[in-house]
């Protein structure tokens, strides 16, 4: 059966550890107990056997004494009742001088009587006409080497007996209900421990996509919990901010491509409404064409970070000579720098190879050269340079333009993203051209980075990673 509660887990399992401990150390108290209480009596049976011995050896035969009584209460602490005591003589007969004993007579057996012939003593435990059996010694009383006399010295287990029973009762009163005590304290314990769980689990499902900004609540104890409250909420952080770029993005998108959708519906239905000139028929379609780049271009532009956000974008990686590919650019975006009269300079020494995608880096390189012009006044001046470090090539596209402040800095790789001062300026563009550049150099295993200083200029530096021999 699955258990789905933590704190029900919990408890089986600690009940099941305590009922364990609870059990072996009970059989261990349990065996130490029953071989210190029959240590015990044998100490003690020896005892009174050796003071028998001892007065048989003075007296020279052997005799039960009349202080026997005093006897046993000096080695085992009190008189029992169950008790043994026979004299033999060395062939193992009872000895007729000695009173009757005061419980049921036991017999020598054999191997003591071997055993004592041979000068040992022996532990028996032999069964009594009592419901208990009985622990007996047998000594030989030993003169010059030859033994002269045997006493027994015997006595019922039933006290022993009584005693583990005791213990086992006690121990089967006492675990029972310490390990109803200790699971049910630890069963609460558990769901007082887990409870900030359930608030948590409860708090999760209020929260959606529509609700990102709810966050968990945090104890503030430092605990587990509270740190996963911590690092859920950070998540949800994350994600909020992810779902607030994600519609800032499709908002932006929408509206950007309305923008020359309506243009071009305005211009269509202004031309359908009266007959026109031809002239003026290919003006409208002209300017049509134009909004339909614009579009084209953003779509494009769109798809393509649709698909490096997907890790799509393919990449038809060649040999790409990097000089070569900045003197085309160089000549392409001459005619737009002199319309803006802007000085554009290839400063390269010399030739490095790429392992990348033809296509794709140049339209990463026109992005940026295109941005350096846009943004730089007339009479300014846009370089290009390239340069093979150990590990990187970097390329760079400097101008002498309106520059960044720090904060625009960190702004301007956002989609749709455009500096305060790029807006009032009126230049064209949406806001794509440094993400798609950005894209395009990570695709490559590259980056891009930024050193600006507000009126002075920008410089983009590209670094695509060395391609090995
Ligand atoms: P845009 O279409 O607006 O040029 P980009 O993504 O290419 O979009 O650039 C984002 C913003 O970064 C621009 O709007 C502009 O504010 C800033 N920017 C980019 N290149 C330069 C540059 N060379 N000098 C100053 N600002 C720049």
């Amino acid at each position: 059966m699955l258990i789905r509660s933590i704190g029900a887990r919990l408890t089986i399992w600690y009940t099941s550890l305590l009922t364990l401990t609870f059990l072996i150390l009970g059989g261990t108290a349990y065996g130490l107990l029953a071989y210190s209480l029959s240590r015990d009596m044998d100490t003690a049976l020896n005892g009174v056997a050796q003071v028998l011995a001892q007065r048989a050896l003075v007296e020279g035969s052997a005799v039960v004494p009349s202080d026997i009584d005093d006897l046993f209460r000096r080695f085992f602490g009190f008189s029992p009742l169950e008790r043994h005591i026979e004299m033999f003589d060395p062939l193992g007969r009872r000895d007729p001088r000695q009173p009757p004993s005061r419980s049921s007579q036991l017999p020598l057996s054999p191997e003591a009587l071997k055993n004592a012939s041979q000068g040992l003593p022996t532990f028996e435990t032999v069964a009594s006409t009592g419901p208990y059996p009985a622990r007996v010694l047998t000594m030989p009383v030993m003169r010059a080497g030859r033994v002269i006399n045997l006493v027994q010295v015997g006595m019922s287990l039933d006290n022993m007996y009584k005693t583990r029973r005791r213990f086992l009762l006690i121990m089967a009163a006492v675990l029972p209900f310490g390990l109803l005590l200790a699971g049910g304290g630890g069963w609460l314990l558990a769901r007082r421990a887990l409870k900030p769980v359930d608030r948590m689990t409860q708090a999760a499902r209020r929260i959606s996509g529509e609700h990102l900004d709810e966050r968990l609540q945090e104890t503030g104890s430092g605990d587990e919990l509270d740190r996963l409250a911590k690092t859920l909420n950070d998540m949800l952080g994350r994600l909020d901010d992810a779902f607030h770029q994600m519609r800032q993005f499709s908002a932006d998108a929408s509206h950007e491509l309305q923008t020359p959708l309506t243009i071009l519906k305005g211009e269509m239905e202004v031309a359908l409404r009266s007959p026109r000139s031809s002239e003026e028929y290919q003006r409208v379609l002209k300017s049509g064409l134009e909004e339909i780049d614009r579009i084209n271009h953003l779509v494009e532009g769109l798809l393509l970070l649709a698909r490096a956000d997907a890790g799509v974008l393919r990449l038809d990686l060649r040999l790409v000579e990097l000089k070569e590919l900045l003197q085309e650019i160089c000549e392409q975006m001459k005619v737009v720098a002199d319309d803006h009269s802007i000085s554009l300079n290839l400063n390269v020494l010399e030739t490095v190879s790429v392992q990348g995608d033809r296509e794709h880096l140049r339209r990463l390189l026109l992005n940026l050269v295109d941005n350096a012009i846009k943004y730089t006044p007339e009479g300014g001046s846009v370089t290009l340079s390239l340069q093979s470090e150990k590990d990187w090539v970097s390329l760079r596209i400097s101008d002498t333009g309106i520059g960044l402040s720090k904060d625009e800095q960190k702004l301007i790789f956002s989609r749709f993203h455009r500096a305060t001062e790029t807006r009032s300026r009126d230049a064209k563009g949406v806001g794509l051209g440094l993400s798609i550049a950005c894209s395009i150099a990570e695709a490559h295993g590259g980056r891009i980075q930024v050193e600006s200083t507000p009126g002075q200029g920008s410089t983009f530096t590209v670094l695509l990673p060395q391609t090995q021999a």
